[in-house]
């Protein structure tokens, strides 16, 4: 079997191997794949988490079809990999928190990860996909749609409530003002591309155009540095203001006063639990999710999907091997 190995970081620098299957647990013949943030940034030396093994092997956004038998996985099942490692046993994870385990980490970053032909997952990490998920909304879901999804809880989102959704034609910001509006939030986006309209928000403002007095109770900023204090502005009085990315940078300045007079909140939110997950495919059941798509490769052109990745996409950048 094959997958892409990177000895030196840098897109230019992946090389198509021909590879032993590796790791432990169920093995899983990968079908489709999605092209994220956390794996173009891995695979250009720009991730904020430690990575091994080196060489590496990237891709944590993947599904496909279980080739063997489990306790409850059958062979032949379409599976989605959720994608963080846990071990069961420490005080995150027996709090139901394994997204945050302290021996733990992202599938695919602390291990080898699907952009490779064949993987072996424990099958505390594989996920039957049900009937009624199409691949193509499968492969957003354990990262992009649990993202979105897992901020909103952790924003304690509740019906009727405002929110700014900053990066509203991003992975997240597609899939999480559709989650919002489901949820019965009042969902307004902020992006400067056309393809924001339609997925859930009242209004899509440019970054620059959104009213001075406009409000909410929520902000979702997963953009980083570059708009992190003047989001901040359009907060209510005890608004939370939640960020799960730095795609612009890592430090911003806050306006502190602003903050404890107005009792606003600042939440940090990352992944999502295996239970978060489960609640997203109910939810799925119930409501459509679109997901718009740009591209789609075959798993052998993931070079240029990273290439695309670099250039203004709309929709997400799909791998089907
Ligand atoms: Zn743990």
């Amino acid at each position: 079997m094959k997958g892409f190995v990177i000895e030196k970081f840098g897109t230019e620098n992946l090389e198509l191997k021909n590879l032993e299957p590796s790791g432990n647990g169920i093995r899983v013949k990968i079908t489709h794949a999605a092209i994220n943030p956390l794996d173009y940034n891995l695979i250009n030396g720009k991730v904020v988490y430690g990575v091994s093994p080196m060489p590496h092997i990237a891709g944590s956004e993947v599904i496909g079809s279980a080739m063997e038998d489990g306790k409850e996985i059958k062979k032949g099942d379409r599976v989605m990999i959720y994608n963080r490692i846990f071990d069961s046993t420490c005080n995150q994870c027996i709090s139901g928190n394994e997204h945050l385990c302290d021996n733990g980490g992202i599938w695919g970053v602390i291990t080898n990860g699907g952009f490779q032909e064949i993987v072996s997952v424990p099958e505390t990490n594989l996920l039957k996909i049900p009937e009624y998920i199409t691949d193509v909304q499968a492969v957003s879901v354990p990262i992009a749609a649990l993202t979105a999804y897992h901020a909103l809880i952790r924003a304690k989102a509740s019906p009727g409530e405002k929110v700014l959704y900053y990066g509203a034609s991003g992975n997240t910001g597609i899939l999480g003002m559709q989650i919002a509006s489901i949820m019965g939030l009042e969902v307004y986006g902020v992006s400067e591309s056309a393809i924001a309209k339609g997925y859930g928000a009242m209004e899509i403002f440019g970054r620059d155009s959104i009213p001075a007095d406009f409000r909410a109770d929520i902000v979702v900023n997963p953009l980083g540095a570059s708009t992190f204090s003047s989001s901040m502005k359009h907060l209510k009085k005890m608004g939370r203001m939640i960020t799960f990315g730095v795609l612009t940078g890592r430090n911003a300045e806050i306006d502190i006063a602003a903050l404890y007079t107005a009792e606003n909140s600042v939440i940090g939110s990352t992944g999502g639990t295996r239970k978060d997950l489960m609640s997203l495919l109910g939810i799925m059941k119930n409501h459509q999710i679109r997901i718009p798509v740009d591209s789609t490769f075959n798993f052998e052109d993931l070079p240029k999907a990273l290439k695309r990745y670099e250039e203004k996409h709309s929709g997400r950048i799909l791998l089907k091997y």
